[in-house]
C-alpha cells in the first residue's frame, strides 16, 4: 500500500528538496515505485530531477485547483526513474485560489486517493512555511520527514514545527505521525552539530534516522546536471548517504509490518 510523505520544514535551506530528489532516487533504484510531487513554487525538485519548470506542460497546480486527471499531468519515468508532479510559478496560484475552494485543506488528499496505491512511496516538496500548500501536504500525507541541520537554534525551531503538526494533525488529519527526523549538511568535525546531535536524540530517540547526510558539494552540484547525485556521481558520499537512507526506511517499514502482523 501507498505510503504518503511529507517532506516539510518551515526553515528554508535545510535539504528538503535535496532529500526528495535523491530519496526518491534510492527508494526507485531499489525497485519501489515513488512519486515526488513538488508543492514549492521555486520548482527546485522538479528542476532538479531534470525536467524544466519553465518548459513543462503540466504542475502541481491542475491536479489542486483544475483537478485535471492524474494521468494527464504526471512526468512518468524521469531520469531518477521516478514519477513527477512538477511545480513552478504556477503553484503560488494555486494557493491563492485553494482559499475560494470549500474544503480547501483535503484537495490534494482527495486528488491522490484515486492513484495512492499506484506507487510505494510518495513524497511531497514542501515550501519553506506553513501556508496552504503545506497545510495540503500534510492532510494528504501519512507521516511528515523533517530534515534539519544540527545549529543552534535548530531544537527551538524543531519544536515549534511539531508543535504545528500535531495541532494540524488534531483538524484535519488525526492519523498523521511523524515518519523520521534526518540530519543534514552534517560536518562531524563541527562540535555544536555534535551538541545538537546528541540533544536531538535525547529528545525524539528512534525518531532520528541513524543515517546522517554529510555536507557533500556533490549533492548540491547534481541540481545543475538535472540529475539526483547517484546519476551524477554515484561514489559521492552523498549519494551514498541517501542510498543507506532509502535501506533505513525499507527496513523500519518492514519491521513495522512484522509487529502488525
Ligand atoms: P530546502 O529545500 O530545505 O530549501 P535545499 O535542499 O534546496 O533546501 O538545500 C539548500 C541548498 O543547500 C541547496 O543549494 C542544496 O544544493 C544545498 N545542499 C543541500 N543538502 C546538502 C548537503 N548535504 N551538502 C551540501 N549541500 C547541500
Ligand atoms: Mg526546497
Amino acid at each position: 500500500m501507498g505510503k504518503i510523505i511529507a517532506v516539510a520544514n518551515q526553515k528554508g535551506g535545510v535539504g528538503k528538496t535535496t532529500t526528495c530528489v535523491n530519496l526518491a532516487a534510492s527508494l526507485a533504484a531499489t525497485k519501489r515505485k515513488v512519486l515526488l510531487i513538488d508543492l514549492d513554487p521555486q520548482g527546485n525538485a522538479t528542476m532538479g530531477s531534470g525536467v524544466d519548470k519553465y518548459g513543462v506542460e503540466h504542475t502541481a497546480y491542475e491536479l489542486l485547483v483544475e483537478e485535471k486527471s492524474f494521468d494527464e499531468i504526471v512526468v512518468k519515468n524521469t531520469i531518477g526513474k521516478y514519477d513527477l508532479i512538477a511545480g513552478n510559478g504556477d503553484v503560488t496560484a494555486a494557493e491563492i485560489k485553494l482559499m475560494e475552494f470549500y474544503a480547501r485543506e483535503i484537495r490534494l488528499r482527495n486528488a491522490l486517493a484515486p492513484i495512492k496505491d499506484q506507487y510505494d512511496y510518495i513524497f511531497i516538496d514542501c515550501p519553506p512555511s506553513l501556508n496552504m500548500l503545506t497545510v495540503n501536504a500534510m492532510s494528504a500525507a501519512d507521516s511528515v520527514l523533517v530534515p534539519m541541520q544540527c545549529e543552534y537554534y535548530a531544537l527551538e525551531g524543531l519544536t515549534a514545527l511539531i508543535d504545528t503538526i500535531s495541532k494540524l494533525a488534531t483538524m484535519v488529519n488525526p492519523g498523521l505521525t511523524i515518519e523520521g527526523i534526518l540530519r543534514t549538511m552534517y560536518d562531524p568535525r563541527n562540535r555544536l552539530s555534535n551538541d545538537v546531535s546528541d540533544q536531538l536524540k535525547q529528545h525524539f530517540g528512534d525518531k532520528v534516522y541513524r543515517t546522517v547526510i554529510p555536507r557533500n558539494i556533490r549533492l548540491a552540484e547534481a541540481p545543475s546536471f538535472g540529475a539526483p547525485a547517484m546519476y551524477y556521481d554515484k561514489t559521492s558520499a552523498g549519494a551514498k548517504a541517501y542510498l543507506a537512507l532509502a535501506g533505513e526506511i525499507i527496513r523500519r517499514a518492514e519491521q513495522t509490518s512484522i509487529k502488525q502482523a
